[in-house]
């Protein structure tokens, strides 16, 4: 059968653009179908918007520190409508770049909800399509729990668009945006409480770090409340809102926001019309190709519900196009080591096994733990600590784990990244030369066992 498209990829953000550009480098008939917007959420409601406004909150640290290096400033005034102005000036920027990557590599765009009619059969407002493969590229999309008054709340993909700073903001929720928004809202002048339902945020990240981030933000004042969850949100007369949380404290505030977690986006994707299956926890079920239980469809990025990050996304749809065009270029996926951060004030930088994983996996565990008050900060009188952290096999010497809290932990952690990927060991890190005077240098200078 002749079918219009080699491949038709639904949803134009990380994985589903990678993937439609590549496979029509290889020489593939592509299509791309995109209802909301080119980029997909890390370009316009995830990665970049938040970036952008983790540097606009950055500011406040650079104003705070300049005293001690001999800067009189004028007392500073923040604008929030000129930093989202600005922020959607780049974002239009880069959706234009997003169209030309794809049609310059010769992929059709499609502007629309795709339903998929058929396991070779897509539909786009009344059109259809046939393809020989179809990915499902649609990312996810945030979930807010079921309780009276949710619809008063906000997510990140509001808060990117929202008209003023609240004055008070309580940030529900204890993940990656949870943490980021709250540095976001309390940096630029909100007064921000973060709500978060177990003991600690950052379920999964070394404890170390989990412990060291919660000391360092209460050190800056904002307001962390753990063992928290909110019951109930109403509206009061004068427009702001009372949360009545479980234990049935009142918190009244001009903002609720919640960032507690995101769920596959599927709406209306016409999965019953195909043998495609979804797991026990609701994301499209694919084997170690990214083949779903109908062989013709394939899946990746955030609908498979395994690592949600933007360079995940991007290198399974690398592996899809190659898998399917160019098959002598195939390789899989590595999901050991991937470096992460998540851009709290101060950051994180991770890679590898937290000592608790280390532990639970039956590694021998060495400790490397070094704080210190970074250099910058010797001249003024901030006393913020920077926490950095080597997880090493005792048997083997080899480097398990590295993770840091601190200025740049996100560009640091990259490096150390293929350092781990490359087995290093101890010694080896021990045996680098630092580069002098910097804070990443402690990572090949720490010698003493902390555990
Ligand atoms: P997406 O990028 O979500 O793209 C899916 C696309 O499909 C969307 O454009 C959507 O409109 C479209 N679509 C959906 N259904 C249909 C349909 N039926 N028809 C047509 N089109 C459809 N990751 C990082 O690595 N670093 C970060 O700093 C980071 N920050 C983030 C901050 C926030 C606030 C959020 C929400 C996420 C962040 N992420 C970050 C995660 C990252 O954005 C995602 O992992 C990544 O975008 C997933 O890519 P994807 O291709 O799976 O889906
Ligand atoms: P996460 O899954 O990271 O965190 C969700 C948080 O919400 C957890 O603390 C969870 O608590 C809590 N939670 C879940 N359900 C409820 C509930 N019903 N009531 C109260 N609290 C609840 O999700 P995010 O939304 O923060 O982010 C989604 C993903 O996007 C991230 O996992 C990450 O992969 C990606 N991302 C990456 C970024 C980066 O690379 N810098 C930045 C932003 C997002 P508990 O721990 O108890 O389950």
């Amino acid at each position: 059968m002749a079918f219009d498209f080699d491949l038709f990829v639904i949803g134009a953000g990380s994985g589903g653009v990678r993937a439609a550009r590549f496979a029509a480098g290889f020489g593939a008939k592509v299509a791309v179908a995109e209802s909301r917007y080119l980029g997909g959420t890390c370009v316009n409601v995830g990665c970049v918007p938040k970036k952008l406004l983790v540097y606009g909150a950055h500011v406040a640290d650079e104003l705070e520190q300049a005293a001690g290096f001999g800067w009189t400033l004028e007392e500073g005034h923040f604008d929030w409508g000129t930093l989202i102005a600005n922020k959607n000036r780049e974002i239009e920027r880069l959706n234009g770049i997003y169209r030309n990557l794809l049609v310059n590599s010769g992929v059709t765009l499609l502007q629309g909800h795709a339903r998929l009619t058929g396991a070779n059969e897509v539909e786009v407002d009344g059109q259809h399509y046939t393809a020989e493969h179809i990915l499902i590229a649609t990312g996810g999309w945030p979930q807010v729990p079921d309780i009276p008054g949710k619809e008063l709340a906000i997510t990140s993909n509001e808060a990117f668009y929202l008209k003023d700073l609240p004055r008070r903001v309580l940030v529900v929720g204890g993940g990656y945006i949870a943490v980021e928004f709250a540095g976001i809202f309390q940096g630029l002048g909100a007064d921000t409480t973060l709500l978060h339902r177990g003991d600690l945020f950052l379920r999964g990240f070394d404890g170390s770090v989990r412990t060291h981030l919660k000391e360092e933000l209460e050190k800056r004042g904002l307001d962390l409340q753990f063992n928290a969850d909110i019951q109930r949100i109403d509206k009061l007369e004068d427009g702001r809102l009372k949360a009545t949380l479980k234990d049935g404290r009142e918190l009244v505030a001009d903002c609720v926001f919640y960032a507690t977690g995101r769920r596959p986006m599927l709406d209306n994707l016409g999965l019953e019309n195909t043998g495609v299956e979804l797991d026990a926890r609701g994301y499209i079920r694919v084997d170690d190709q990214y083949q779903t239980t109908a062989p013709s469809i394939l899946a990746i990025g955030d609908v498979i519900g395994r690592v949600q990050l933007t360079p995940v996304a991007l290198a399974e749809g690398m592996a899809v196009a190659r898998r399917l065009f160019k098959p002598e270029q195939y390789r899989p996926v590595d999901y050991q080591n991937i470096p992460t951060a998540v851009f709290s004030q101060p950051p994180i930088g991770t890679v590898g096994l937290t000592e608790e994983q280390a532990l639970e996996a039956g590694h021998k565990v060495q400790v490397f733990e070094s704080r210190f008050r970074a250099m910058k900060l010797t001249l003024t009188d901030i006393q913020e600590k920077t926490l950095m952290k080597l997880v090493v096999d005792a048997q083997t010497d080899k480097v398990l784990g590295c993770h840091m809290v601190g200025p740049d932990a996100g560009e640091i952690i990259q490096g150390l990244g293929i350092a781990l990927k490359a087995g290093a060991t101890k010694q080896q890190f021990d045996e680098t030369i630092g580069v002098h005077p910097t804070a990443a240098e402690e990572f090949v200078t720490m010698r003493t066992v902390t555990r």
